[in-house]
């Protein structure tokens, strides 16, 4: 570990982005010692310039009331807008393909409503076997408002023998197999589970070529991996903005829907004034014309505070851009991955795929023989990780503020924890 922790001195002062932590708040122990923060994969940190940005908007409310919809210093009627084009970067969409609104599990549904179009023939979903539980909730409840049964409809793709993820061929094959009864395929980007990031694009042309819809939960994906959603040729794409981009507690969700549906106004979709064209909407007329491209699926006018926290986190993600920051993540996971082999115990078993372009910034480790217990003994020692049930703590270090000493700092903690574990 000596060797480690004089590399991680190195690679923290090498780190161009060493800079970037010092613009968030890291949570502290009782002691006042700072946290070993792994945990914004579920949810991210504050930035420390979040307030500022919401404070300008609660100013612009207290002293413009109403007015502040066309006169606030970002006036509140557009102002998804001046989020569009930072959002579309970070996941790699066209500004017109992307739009911020609602939260996750709403906007799944909605995507649904225009994009599960299920027929007799072919009335499939497909997902992971170990999707997160809401995304699961939500394709079963469309199948069933559909009409059809939902464990006869869901299409659960396995994971690879004797591995906590499924591979690339394992994956393409099983496309092919059950691709002709198949209306969707609904991946995630990065699995919340086994931490695999998988080929949007090669999905994609599978799922096209045997005549599926293709859709991704990029909840764990946005702000980790480099998505580039338009260029994979998805139909559309959800995510939300609390986990990897630091949106804070219930922030708002991000929706792409391929420019190819821009303007296919016969898609059936459930309509909102906000979704109105713009042009006429306060002329308030009785029939609903769409907007062209992703601002055509909102519903309602927006929550501009909940805005205003992603408008400030999506600046620092706009300084840094996804490239630079994927360079990091992918160093500080490799190097939280040598920190982790070098603990002296064949307990620890890493389930996350090894290949840096399978996987995004988290780790999941499966601790033999292990329980709850040594997740508790890492958070008594400072750490914020996560526990799934039965044994696999999950750790992300998020390379906008995680260090390359908290590997050496947390491989410390995790050896002492599985070594009192006995
Ligand atoms: C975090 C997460 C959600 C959460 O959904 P909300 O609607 O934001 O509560 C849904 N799906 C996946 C895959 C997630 O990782």
């Amino acid at each position: 570990m000596e060797a480690l922790r004089e590399k991680a001195i190195t690679l923290d002062q090498q780190d161009p982005l060493k800079a970037m932590r010092d613009e968030f708040y890291i949570p502290k122990m009782p002691t006042g010692k700072e946290r070993i923060y792994l945990c914004g994969n579920s949810l991210g940190l504050q930035p420390k310039r979040t307030a500022n940005y919401i404070q300008q908007e609660l100013e612009d409310w207290k002293f413009l009331g109403v007015d502040g919809h066309f006169e606030a210093r970002k006036p509140w009627m557009p102002y998804h807008e001046f989020l569009t084009r930072q959002m579309a970067d970070v996941v790699g969409g066209q500004p017109e393909e992307v739009v911020v609104m609602n939260s996750l599990t709403v906007n799944l549904h909605l995507l649904m409503v225009s994009f599960f179009r299920p027929t007799k023939e072919r009335f499939k979903i497909m997902i992971e076997k170990n999707a997160f539980p809401s995304d699961q909730y939500a394709v079963k409840s469309q199948l069933e408002f559909h009409g059809y049964d939902a464990q006869a409809g869901l299409l659960e793709l396995p994971p690879s023998s004797g591995c906590a993820y499924t591979k690339k061929e394992d994956l393409l094959k099983y496309i092919d197999e059950h691709g002709s009864e198949t209306a969707l395929i609904l991946l995630s980007g990065v699995n919340y589970y086994s931490g695999q990031s998988f080929p949007l694009q090669e999905i994609v042309e599978a799922g096209h070529k045997k005549g599926c819809i293709v859709g991704f939960d990029l909840a764990h994906a946005a702000g980790n991996v480099d998505c580039r959603l338009h260029e994979s040729g998805a139909d559309f794409a959800a995510w939300c903005t609390y986990k990897y981009l630091n949106s804070g507690p219930g922030g708002m969700s991000g929706v792409f829907i391929h420019e190819r549906h821009a303007k296919d106004f016969d898609l059936p979709r459930f309509a909102g004034w906000w979704g109105h064209d713009k042009t006429s909407r306060f002329k308030m007329p009785d029939t609903f014309q769409p907007e062209e491209g992703a601002e055509g699926w909102q519903l309602s006018n927006p929550p501009i505070l909940a805005m205003a926290a992603l408008r400030a986190s999506l600046s620092i993600f706009d300084e840094v851009g996804i490239k630079e920051l994927r360079k990091k993540s992918v160093a500080l996971t490799s190097f939280f991955e040598s920190c982790i082999q070098s603990i002296p115990t064949e307990r620890i078993q890493i389930i996350t795929p090894k290949e840096p372009s399978d996987r995004g910034c988290q780790l999941s480790l499966r601790v033999q023989g292990g329980d709850k217990s040594i997740f508790e003994a890492l958070s008594n020692m400072g750490v914020v990780s996560d526990w799934r049930e039965p044994d696999v703590i999950r750790i992300a270090p998020v390379p906008l503020y995680n260090s390359f000493q908290e590997g050496v700092l947390f491989a410390e903690k995790l050896e002492k924890a599985v070594l009192a574990d006995n």
